[in-house]
């Protein structure tokens, strides 16, 4: 049952008395259910509980942190269907997008258990000494990762389960050894609430401290930036849109002791068609990016909002194909009436825009929160001439740029921002007779595809979901997959150090059987 208190580690409290319900947009009214603000004080005390918790949770075996984690995966799985019918009513998602995305949260959170119950991924190095080295003796060093402390996490509100409450952040956060504070997301604090009281329970389950984690309700921007300035918060998750990522990414730098935000933002993932990927199977391709375009309302940073061709008869009957595809298929509900009206102002700012020409476009009937798809076309020149055409327009809407030959595409792409994503279409025959294409879109993204669709991001440890600035505030670190661990912690050197007050993962007898690297070496060899 949801009953809008925040959750402050184990207590749930409501102090505050402003209120918010959210919005069921496939509706078009408020849902029932109301959220109390959290205080000032409610802030601190998640906070202060987080740093104690630190003490002994960032000390705790891998295997116990693995259980805590399976726990919290159980228990979402025990709310059985309340949270995605609560899911479904706040997101205007449909029922069978809730139950993958709730599939991907538990597998998220067990791909992480499994990674600490193998236990090598706090990269132990060890270098012994050599007393007798001339001109100078070398002393003992042995260097681990460890956690870096309590963790604020805003989740978005594009994905309620999967990137949200105990999604990617929280659970490569408290997988690493750190506490976290969860500053709900508006849209969803229904669902929000439901899975914090899964994590809680799982918690106490589990003999985890108090203040391991808690969950704590806002719609403004204020509690968001009291725990990103709050001195004991060591670290910041975050996926949502530039503006936001960008306001805490400064705050957190304006702090007497700054503090890394690792903050998810806009991309456009473009599109490389060459000419024979069109030749082969444009038609194809034509209908394949129309799904991808318009899949879950268009609503995904990976969603391709630009594509790049060389202009020609082949490009021409994409462009076609793609228009007839597009204008097929019906559109589908938006995540609630703000995100709507953006998508539709950004629509209307770039269609406006001198030198670009419709596609094609929904022309069905309009129901309201639903995100008409449309599709524009431009020529490079006037794209790398207007800014305005590189934003992001989050929904179901894409621009084709015509580049006059495979020069003026080089050029369209080193001017490009940093992306999540990059594709390339084509045969590897002129692939390989590209590399100038190639090397100039990795240059730009943290993922390169090949004959394919950026929408669909798999979880596995060699995921990389990050990618130069803008798309995320750095570009060495991905937040999906089980490398996403490595935000949260930091190396350190153990000098000289002896052996019985060393941690298990540096102990001369390796007990805890990890692969490690001695003197050099790869090994799980005993010293
Ligand atoms: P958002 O407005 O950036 O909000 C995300 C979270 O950050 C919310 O919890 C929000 O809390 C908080 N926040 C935002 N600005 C803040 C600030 N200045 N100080 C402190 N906290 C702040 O993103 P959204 O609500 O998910 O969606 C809005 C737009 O973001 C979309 O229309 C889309 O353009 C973009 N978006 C992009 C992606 C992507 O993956 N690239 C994903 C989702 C959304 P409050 O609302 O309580 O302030």
């Amino acid at each position: 049952m949801i009953t809008g208190k925040n959750y402050i580690g184990v207590d749930t409290s409501a102090k505050n008395n402003r209120t918010y319900t959210t919005f069921n947009p496939k509706l078009n009214k408020p849902t029932e259910w109301v959220f109390h603000e959290a205080s000032q004080e409610e802030v601190n005390a998640a906070v202060e509980k987080a740093a104690i918790a630190f003490e002994t949770y960032g000390k705790f075996s891998d295997a116990k942190k693995a259980e805590f984690l399976k726990a919290i995966a159980s228990e979402i799985e025990a709310l059985g269907d309340e949270l995605i019918s609560v899911y479904v009513q706040e997101s205007g998602l449909p029922e069978g997008r809730a139950k993958g995305e709730r599939g991907r949260t538990m597998g998220q959170l067990r791909a992480f258990a499994t990674l600490l119950e193998e236990g090598s991924w706090v990269e132990a190095t060890i270098d012994t000494a050599q007393p007798t080295r001339e001109p100078l003796p070398k002393v003992d060093i042995r260097k681990m990762l460890l956690p870096i402390g309590p963790i604020a996490v805003f989740g978005a509100s594009n994905f309620p389960l999967a990137f949200s409450t105990a999604g990617g952040d929280t659970a490569s956060a408290l997988a690493a050894g750190c506490p976290v504070i969860v500053k709900s997301h508006p849209l969803h604090a229904g669902t929000g609430e439901l899975v914090a009281s899964a994590i809680t329970k799982a918690a106490k389950k589990t003999g985890m401290p108090d203040g391991v984690f808690s969950n704590l309700n806002s719609r403004d921007s204020e509690v968001g930036q009291l725990l990103t300035m709050h001195p004991k918060v060591k670290g910041v998750g975050f996926t949502g849109s530039t503006n936001g990522g960008m306001a805490l990414y400064r705050l957190a730098s304006q702090r007497k002791e700054p503090i890394p935000v690792f903050a998810e933002m806009g991309s456009i993932n473009p599109v490389v068609v060459l000419p024979s990927a069109l030749e082969q199977k444009g038609s194809e391709w034509a209908a394949q990016y129309a799904g991808s375009i318009v899949l879950g309302a268009g609503q995904f940073c990976t969603n391709p909002g630009l594509i790049l061709g060389i202009k020609g008869q082949a490009l021409d009957g994409f462009i076609a194909n793609l228009g007839k595809e597009i204008e097929k298929l019906e559109p589908t509900c938006m995540l609630h009436p703000n995100i709507y009206e953006g998508y539709e102002k950004g629509k209307k700012e770039l269609s406006s825009q001198p030198k670009t020409a419709e596609v094609a476009a929904y022309k069905g009937e309009t129901t309201p929160n639903f995100g008409e798809q449309k599709v524009l076309t431009v020529a490079a020149q006037d794209f790398l001439d207007n800014p305005v055409l590189h934003k992001e327009v989050f929904g179901p809407f894409s621009i084709v740029v015509q580049c006059q030959d495979k020069d003026e595409l080089v050029t369209v792409i080193q001017h490009l921002e940093g992306q999540l994503t990059g594709t390339i279409l084509g045969t590897e025959t002129e692939i390989k007779t590209s590399p100038e294409v190639v090397n100039a879109l990795v240059d730009r993204v943290g993922r390169i595809i090949f004959n394919g669709v950026p929408t669909g991001v798999e979880v596995c440890p060699s995921m990389m979901h990050g990618g130069p600035f803008p798309s995320t505030t750095d570009s060495r670190f991905t937040s999906v997959g089980t490398s996403a661990i490595r935000r949260w912690v930091r190396p350190v050197s153990f000098q000289s150090w002896p052996e019985e007050l060393l941690p298990d993962a540096l102990k001369n007898n390796n007990p805890l059987d990890i692969m490690r690297l001695v003197n050099g070496e790869h090994t799980k060899k005993q010293l």
